[in-house]
């Protein structure tokens, strides 16, 4: 049934103070009306109980976006084109710069605000999961004074909220620490525009040293009210994106969740989606982090690009030990990323005389001992040789005398047979198998023996590039 316009009076103050007036001397008569694009279609279904409206429509006091140091404040007047336009806001927050694009139509946009919003209480509306995510602040003003609340205490059950009956939300105010985050946010409704969320997501992560170091994610139109997934999010934290973790995140937010089933969609089909969009963002994260890993890698090289031929040659020389092939790598400069390096790597070894290759190996410290084995060697091991040897005979630096003696011994044989010292790709190896690998080689001919020690060098060159490319 359609609303009668005779049974409803609405007044326009014009200023907050004389609004939060009003509100005290009659709490409850009153109801705010801001965009009025929630109150109206209640009116328009003849379902709005409330017959007296007050309009806090374009206030100056709510309808404004202040920068401050350490906060942005949003007024909650400010409409979703108001957040579209903000430069502040679609840089340092853009999950919620993304709500407001996809919130309703243009009309919609020009007239739906914040505060109405958040007031409406739906868990189904989209701004509400950014919030969360972005620890935002409510300022609520009565004519007792302002105070502040968390936004995560402020819904407190469907369509309830702690908010006053004499009472406006003022503003929004936003931390400003989360700009270095990867963020995500999608809304998955029966269409693109114009349409109630079935479940809506915002999300953001940061990675370090390949663990999530942290993680915030909030959902909408799973639970009563806008969630965030404090508990999928501990699940996730300090672990790496891998299969695995996905299992774990999915089943963690699958705990988290209480969807219902209602004329938009099925309780099934949410969990399904709640569950695809978080294994989307944790991807997501995971590839930019990828993204991100490879520019820097990219960076590494274009400045090895740059420098002279001696810096380049000092530069790289550490990886292999044998100047004529950091010379020959110099040479096929620029090189852009890891698999050209790599590639140019194999190439320039595969070409060296055997007198470059044993000058790599003579660069090595014995195997089990910390300086070069060869003194005499052309050029003293640079720091960055020294620490890589150290990293790569870890395990060895453990064992037991007994063992390093047995080591010592064959070291010996091995030199008193090849003239050489005995080249093994330690990383990874424990000393029993090196002693094994040792112990067998002993029993090689010459020309296999160098052939193998080629290819130990091979690798260990690869492993120590890869981690010259980390800067
Ligand atoms: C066609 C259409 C499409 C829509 N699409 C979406 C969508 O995609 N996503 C979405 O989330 N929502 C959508 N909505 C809902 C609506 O536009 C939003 O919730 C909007 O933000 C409401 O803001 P408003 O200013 O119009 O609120 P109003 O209708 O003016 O008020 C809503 C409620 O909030 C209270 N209120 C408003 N401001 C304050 C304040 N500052 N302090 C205290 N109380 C206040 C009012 O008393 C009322 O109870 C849509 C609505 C329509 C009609």
């Amino acid at each position: 049934m359609r609303s009668n316009p005779s049974d409803y009076e609405m007044i326009a103050p014009g200023s907050l103070h004389a609004i939060v007036s009003l509100l005290a001397n009659e709490p409850g008569v009153w109801v705010p009306i801001a965009g009025g694009t929630d109150v109206m279609v209640q009116y328009a279904a003849g379902k709005l109980a409330a017959r007296k409206l007050v309009s806090i429509w374009n206030l100056p006091e709510l309808r404004c976006i202040e920068v401050a140091l350490g906060e942005i404040r949003i007024g909650a007047g400010c409409t979703y084109t108001d957040l579209r336009g903000s430069e502040v806001v679609g840089r340092e927050f853009p999950l919620l710069h993304r709500a407001a694009q996809w919130t309703g139509g243009v009309a919609n946009q020009n007239r739906g605000t914040i505060g109405g919003n958040i007031v409406n209480a739906s868990p189904a509306a989209d701004s509400l999961p950014a919030l969360l995510v972005y620890d935002a602040e409510l300022i609520l003003v009565s004519a007792r004074g302002e105070r502040r609340l968390p936004y995560a205490d402020f819904h407190i059950g469907y369509k309830k909220t702690r908010l006053a009956n004499d009472e406006l939300v003022q503003a929004v105010c936003l931390p400003r620490r989360f700009s270095e985050y990867f963020g995500y946010a999608r809304k998955v409704g029966a269409r693109n525009a114009q349409a109630i969320s079935k479940v809506c997501i915002a999300a953001l992560g940061r990675l370090a040293d390949g663990v999530v170091e942290d993680v915030r994610i909030a959902l909408g139109s799973v639970a009563p009210v806008p969630l965030r997934l404090t508990q999928t999010e501990q699940t996730i934290r300090g672990k790496a994106i891998d299969s695995h973790l996905l299992l774990l995140a999915k089943k963690a937010a699958a705990a988290e969740i209480r969807p219902i089933d209602d004329i938009r969609s099925t309780a099934k089909y949410r969990a399904a989606v709640a569950g695809n969009l978080l294994a989307e963002f944790l991807n997501r994260l995971s590839s930019e982090q990828a993204g991100s890993e490879r520019g820097r890698v990219k960076g590494i090289l274009a400045q090895w690009n740059r420098l002279s031929i001696d810096e380049a040659t000092e530069a790289i020389l550490p990886c292999c030990g044998s100047k004529a092939w950091a010379q020959g790598m110099v040479a096929r400069r620029p090189l852009g990323d890891e698999a050209a390096l790599l590639a140019a790597s194999e190439d320039t070894w595969r070409n060296l005389t055997p007198s470059d290759r044993k000058e790599a190996f003579r660069n090595h410290p014995r195997i089990g001992e910390s300086k070069p084995a060869d003194s005499s060697s052309t050029q003293s091991p640079s720091a960055k040789s020294v620490e890589w040897s150290a990293q790569e005979q870890r395990n060895i630096a453990d064992a037991d005398s007994a063992v390093k003696i047995a080591l010592a011994n064959a070291n010996q044989e091995y030199e008193r047979r090849f003239n050489n010292i005995f080249i093994v790709c330690a990383t990874g190896k424990s000393v029993s198998e090196i002693l094994g690998i040792l112990r067998r080689r002993l029993k090689n001919d010459a020309e296999t023996e160098l052939q193998e020690a080629t290819e130990q060098q091979r690798q260990i060159t690869e492993i120590r590039l890869r981690k010259w490319l980390q800067g």
